[in-house]
Order: structure tokens, then sequence, then C-alpha cells
């Protein structure tokens, strides 16, 4: 796993492995933003589609 952030993506998912969670960064180089909805309206209606579980904060 890639342990360096990136500055443009500020992300406070720490469940996620692909988090920097001392930070709260994402350490992806580029993330998919995805809905779960047919027709979004709210931010609670988005998703990052490249979250993976972690299985422990490092
Ligand atoms: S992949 Fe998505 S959820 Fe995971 S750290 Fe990056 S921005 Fe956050």
């Amino acid at each position: 796993m890639n342990d360096q952030k990136n500055p443009n993506i500020h992300c406070t998912v720490d469940q996620c492995a692909h988090n920097l969670c001392t930070e709260n960064y994402c350490t992806l180089d580029q993330v998919h933003i995805d809905t779960h909805e047919a027709n979004p309206t709210v931010k609670e209606c988005v998703d990052c589609a490249s979250f993976v579980k972690r299985q422990e904060c490092q």
C-alpha cells in the first residue's frame, strides 16, 4: 500500500485501506466517485467507489 498522502484528496474515512488515517488524506493518485441513487440530490447520495475496507488503522 502507498503511504504517501495525496494532498488533493482530503478524506476522513479511516475505515478505508487507502486512507492515511494519521493525516485524513487519501493515498491514491485518483479516486472514482459514484452514486447509489438514480437521481442524487444531497451529498449523502454520493459515494467513493474506490473504498476498500481496511483491517486496522496503521
Ligand atoms: S479511496 Fe475513497 S474512501 Fe478511501 S481514502 Fe481514498 S477517498 Fe477516502
